[in-house]
Parts: structure tokens; sequence; C-alpha cells
């Protein structure tokens, strides 16, 4: 079975070199004018003529390269920064070459360089957060990815197993059309009190609720500003958070909203926007307003939202009271 790799490029020297030879990606011809005959064979076969290509320095001790001599060609890489896993892709061929790395990103003030390479196939973008990573190993809550790693056999597993709960857009295409009310409430009535707090039933839960509110619409309005958007911009967002809800409030489509990326969703869960009774979108005032908060809100704060159902209104008033 494929094992997990997950890697860190957050930092700003990881970032310009994720633009330059993950999202650009590096001409193959160039990538083998460095390889040996071996190497040469397996990049050839290498479907694109330009190619996804990432290193890892040895590290002191080794400890990266020791880490790195482990993975094997079709396994799983996590890209991470900022609390999400934002790409995924599979280990196509890997290979030390300290010329190649020097050439592609130059050296680190201490002479190393990113020598322990890898090459990637099928990038995925992806939204995995650091929460349900944690959660789904039994990290502490706030643990936070510092470096490359590899993940043990059985971790890997519990990682795969769960990429397609992870991925809103996987549940999407499994519970497809006509019986998403019947799924939603054979989920519901189902399961036991104890299951509604896994992970998977969370996400079944949550995708369902988002298909209910989306509706089969390719653009859908966003309930708060009420712009439209593709509806891979908006968010199923808790108007009341989850784990503040009952059993019944979590499987009550009154309980979510459809909030745009563009700022509504952040704005609302930060709490830095609240819903008044009457569905009048207000500052909140108990938080430090900075001018790019009032600039970011100017066009939300005492407006009405644009859909507000007052079947939500508890949900809105637990919101701003707590
Ligand atoms: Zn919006």
């Amino acid at each position: 079975m494929a094992k997990v790799i997950v890697q860190p490029c957050g930092d700003s020297e990881a970032k310009s070199n994720f633009v330059n030879t993950i999202e650009k990606k590096v001409s193959k011809e160039h990538v083998l004018s460095f390889l040996n005959e071996i190497q040469k064979n397996k990049l050839q076969t290498f479907p694109d003529a330009m190619v996804p290509i990432w290193g890892v320095t040895s590290g002191s001790n080794n400890i990266n390269k020791n880490k790195w001599d482990t993975i094997h060609n079709g396994d799983i890489v996590l890209l991470y920064k900022e609390n999400i896993f934002f790409q995924k892709a599979e280990i196509f061929q890997k290979f030390i070459s300290n010329e190649l790395a020097t050439d592609l990103w130059g050296k680190k003030k201490d002479g190393s360089t990113w020598e322990c390479i890898y090459i990637l196939n099928n990038l995925e973008k992806i939204n995995y957060k650091i929460e349900d990573y944690n959660s789904l190993l039994g990290y502490k809550e706030k643990f936070k990815v510092f470096g490359f790693n590899v993940h043990t056999k059985e971790q890997s597993k519990i990682l795969l197993e769960n990429f397609n709960i992870l991925s809103e857009q996987g549940i999407l295409n499994e519970v497809d059309t006509e019986e998403d009310n019947q799924t939603f409430e054979r989920l519901v009535l189902n399961s036991t009190s104890s299951e509604r707090n896994t992970l998977t039933y969370i996400r079944k839960e949550q995708a369902t609720l988002r298909k209910l509110l989306i509706n089969k619409r390719e653009n859908v309005e966003c309930y708060l500003c009420g712009e439209v958007f593709p509806k891979n911009s908006v968010s199923c967002a808790h108007i009341k958070p989850r784990k503040a809800c009952t059993d019944d409030e979590k499987c009550d489509p009154y309980v979510v909203m459809l909030a745009c990326r563009f700022g509504c969703d952040e704005l609302y869960e930060r709490k830095i926007i609240t819903v008044t009774d009457n569905g009048v979108i207000q500052l909140n005032k108990g938080i430090t307003i900075t001018p790019g908060i009032v600039k970011a809100t100017k066009d939300l704060v005492n407006k009405k939202c644009f859909k507000f159902e007052s079947k939500s209104i508890e949900y809105f008033r637990w919101h701003r009271n707590n």
C-alpha cells in the first residue's frame, strides 16, 4: 500500500520553489541532462514534456534523507502550508542529485541544497484542514506540520482511507443525484449519537447539507452578500457551530447557509459580522475594528442578508451571543 508523505512548503523559499518547479514545472529535457542512464529510462516514460519536481535537504544527521530513503514510486505526497494540505500528488520517480538541485533551487546559506529529489505526477488541488488530519491520526488539536515526514503504513492507511471523505468533491460524486433527501434521512436515522461525531459521518452530513442548499445549480448566491459565484467558491457554513449543536440541530438544513469564500465565510466564522433577529448584518462591536475590517465589511454592514430564513433566527442568535 502507498505511503503518505507530508511536505511543508510554506516558508518564503519553499513558496517560490513551489511556483517555479511544481506550478510552472521544469522541462523534461532539462532534467534528463542531469540523470544517469537508468534514471533517464524511467523519466522518458513520464507522460508530459514538463515535470513537476521537488526536493528536500538531507538534513542534519541525514534526518530527512533517512525518511526520503523509505519512499517509493506511487506514494502520495500532501503539500502543506498555512494549516491546509493544498495539493496532492503521486511520486513518479526519485533520485539524489546535488547538481540538479543546485541548478533548480540554488544553495542554502549553509551550502546545502535540496538534493533528495522527487518527481510528481497526477497533481490534484485539495483542501484538507490540519484539524482533520490531526483528528484522524490522534494528534493534539494544535499540532502543526513543521518538517518533511513519511507516515508509517498504519498512519498512511488511515489517511488514504479517509481521503475521499476529506475531499468534499469526492463525496459529492459519491452520493450524487435524486436521492439526496433520502440519503440524508438514512444517514441521520441509522446513526447513533456517537457515530455522528466521527469524521466520516460529519463529512457526509456536511456534504449532504451542502448538496441540499446547492440543489444542482452550477452558480449560487452567497446568503450574506447576495453575489453569485460558481458553486465551488461557496462554503456550506454553519450558522451555529456544529460542535455546539444538538443532534437534531446538526441535521436541520436551516443550521447552515451558503457563504462565499471571498470574505463572507471568513467574516462570519471569525464573528466579525453577526446577523440580527431581523436578518440585518452587523459588525460585531466586541472586536477590534481595523481599517481592513471596515473595508472588507463596508458592503455588508446594515444590509439585510440576501437570503434570510426565519427558521435560522435561533442559530444566528446563538452565533451573536456566544
Ligand atoms: Zn458573500
